[in-house]
């Protein structure tokens, strides 16, 4: 591949949308282009990134016996009405209509018409285990998209379904998809971790989650590095036995005291000291209901500065207090802020508190401040213990770092991850709600024991990024980087000599089936390293007049801090 011919567009600048670091350098670097919330082009360079992650994924997935097809993107809601996921899927769920005012979803995940596939196809206990799959387009509206193809709202990913005769048979399948997920991230060279993870209800005890260790994960993991016990943070609460907790609460009554500010008479309630800096207390929780009244089982407390107006927040007030206690969602509270509530720095309470105001009950657990300890000045609280920063409040649970672990083996830590893969023992959850039988060996209908795997192929570059760059850009893996190695000849349009090696060498490493870039722009050499270095090409070769006088070329990895001469004779065999 020629530059010329290709399309480079680097960037100086992040946008100012770009919150962590592999959103910043893909659009720098040109591999992604916005088209709207959650929304992106795949421009070239990013493109030949996902093919590469694709077909890691695809050998992986044909080697363990899936087979591959395509499901479509739109899909009839009828199949989604037989399993309920039609009104149940909230607004992640795309639904949209046709002409004729037909019903239909844009898939974010395929388990209905898979289904639907199997009910027709399998018949025998003959046909199976069987396994199939898709590297599809989904779209999933979510409620906050962000950090570019991290969470976007269409996003590519494999899935892949299994069906068995037998909950046994299903669990080998369950087993033979965990195995083919870590041989493929170890072969993007990720440090990754398969934690233990929810399979809801009836899935019964099989569900992992492959975590992409990274500091700005949006999970929490927990894990006992003296065992292999690893969970995400919603399991391992599922399994923690509660924390000590003030004695059941009593109602408190809030008696509005004439001249006092009912922030300070909450917090007077709670044993909290506020000072000058702390203006108002918001309660957060996750769902109100119509009358205002905290319907969710999680409220978090959020003391904030005066310079947060909160009544630029559509919140509804408790009756009975003043303004500066108030009620919101915290869906409203991050769009206010344009973070989660944690981001002021978090703090876990531990208090369960009903208060009772002008008669008007309001249940509150697991009471979280959002205050940054410093930059408030709160005293007088039972802070718990400090969880590591950054830290969000909705990960401030009962489990915390150093708690005994539940096989007893050490104490627990906790780290946060990119969820990048997901394997899933379904049952027979789906195969019931849509009547899906094969013929057992005893002669009768049997429902299908299912498993569904997913790969987030668009995220999973961004969460190499994360663990793979350094101030100048992107270091790509080898196994994945848009081309492994870049020739830069300088003075190409000056020099025959530097040009003739450049064409040959280029021409050379294309026959052996070297995934190289020549850059014939004519860039001067500064600006031909900023954005090889920033793109992370993991391989760059310089040729030079000079250099070429003496039969030699620099050679660089992306890694490297300096450049090493080596013989033009050499370079095909140390890149093979
Ligand atoms: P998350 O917890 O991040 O919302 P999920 O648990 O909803 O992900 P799954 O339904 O398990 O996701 O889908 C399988 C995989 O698809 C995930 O492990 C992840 O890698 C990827 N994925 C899910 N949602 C997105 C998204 N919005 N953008 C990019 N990739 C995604
Ligand atoms: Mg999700
Ligand atoms: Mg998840
Ligand atoms: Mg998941």
């Amino acid at each position: 591949m020629k530059a010329s011919r290709f399309f480079i567009s680097t960037l100086k600048e992040a946008p100012a949308d770009a919150e962590i670091i592999s959103h910043q350098l893909m659009v720098r670097a040109g591999l992604i282009k916005k088209l709207g919330a959650g929304i992106y082009n795949y421009m070239p360079l990013g493109l030949r990134v996902l093919r590469k992650v694709e077909a890691i994924v695809r050998e992986e997935m044909d080697r363990a016996g899936a087979v591959e097809c395509t499901m479509p993107v739109v899909q009839p809601a009828e199949l989604w009405q037989e399993t309920g996921r039609f009104e149940k899927m909230g607004p992640e769920l795309l639904r949209i209509q046709d002409r004729h005012g037909r019903d239909f979803v844009v898939q974010p995940t395929s388990e209905e018409v898979v289904t639907d596939i199997a009910r027709q196809e399998l018949r025998s206990h003959r046909q199976l285990p069987r396994n199939f799959y898709q590297i599809q387009t989904k779209f999933r509206d979510e409620r906050r998209p962000r950090f570019g193809l991290m969470r976007g709202r269409e996003f590519i990913m494999k899935d892949a379904y299994s069906f068995d005769k037998s909950r046994e048979a299903a669990q080998l399948s369950y087993q033979a998809m965990r195995a083919a997920y870590q041989r493929i991230f170890d072969r993007f060279g990720l440090r990754y971790r398969a934690v233990r993870a929810d399979s809801g209800a009836i899935g019964g005890d099989l569900s992992e989650e492959f975590q992409v260790i990274a500091a700005t994960g949006e999970d929490a993991i927990v894990y006992c590095p003296d065992s292999d016990y690893a969970a995400n943070m919603e399991k391992a609460e599922a399994a923690a036995p509660a924390h000590p907790r003030p004695a059941a609460s009593q109602p408190r009554t809030l008696t509005p005291t004439p001249g006092k500010s009912t922030c300070a008479q909450v917090a007077d309630l709670l044993g909290l000291a506020l000072t000058q800096t702390v203006k108002s207390l918001v309660l957060a929780t996750d769902t109100l209901d119509d009358a205002g009244q905290v319907a969710g089982s999680k409220v978090w407390l959020l003391l904030l500065r005066g310079d947060h107006d909160m009544n630029e927040v559509k919140v509804s007030k408790v009756p009975g207090l003043d303004a500066g206690f108030r009620f919101a969602t915290v869906a409203e509270i991050e769009e206010h802020f344009g973070a989660r509530p944690g981001y002021l720095g978090p703090l876990n309470l531990r208090k369960s508190v009903t208060i009772v105001a002008d008669r008007e009950v309001a249940l509150m657990a697991d009471w979280v401040c959002g205050a940054n300890q410093e930059d408030f000045h709160i005293t007088g609280v039972n802070w718990g213990r400090d969880l590591p920063e950054p830290d969000l409040v909705a990960d401030l649970r009962n489990v915390v770092e150093g708690d005994p672990s539940p096989d007893g083996k050490g104490l627990l830590a906790i780290e946060r991850g990119i969820e990048i893969g997901h394997v899933f023992y379904l049952g027979t959850k789906y195969s019931r709600a849509m009547n899906a039988t094969f013929l057992a060996e005893d002669g009768k209908p049997a429902f299908f024991e299912m498993g569904c795997y997913g790969i987030g192929i668009t995220r999973l570059p961004a969460a190499a990024i994360e663990q793979n760059h350094d101030e100048r850009g992107i270091i790509w893996p080898d196994a994945i980087a848009p081309f492994t190695v870049v020739l830069c000849p300088i003075g190409m349009d000056r020099s025959e000599a530097v040009r003739a090696a450049a064409e040959q060498l280029h021409a050379d490493l294309l026959a052996q089936g070297v995934d190289v870039i020549l850059d014939d722009r004519g860039e001067r050499p500064g600006a031909m390293f900023a954005d090889w270095e920033l793109i992370g090409v993991p391989h760059r070769v310089v040729l030079s007049e000079r250099g070429l006088k003496e039969g030699q070329v620099e050679y660089q990895h992306r890694r490297d801090t300096e450049a090493t001469r080596m013989a033009l004779g050499a370079v095909l065999p140390h890149l093979l």
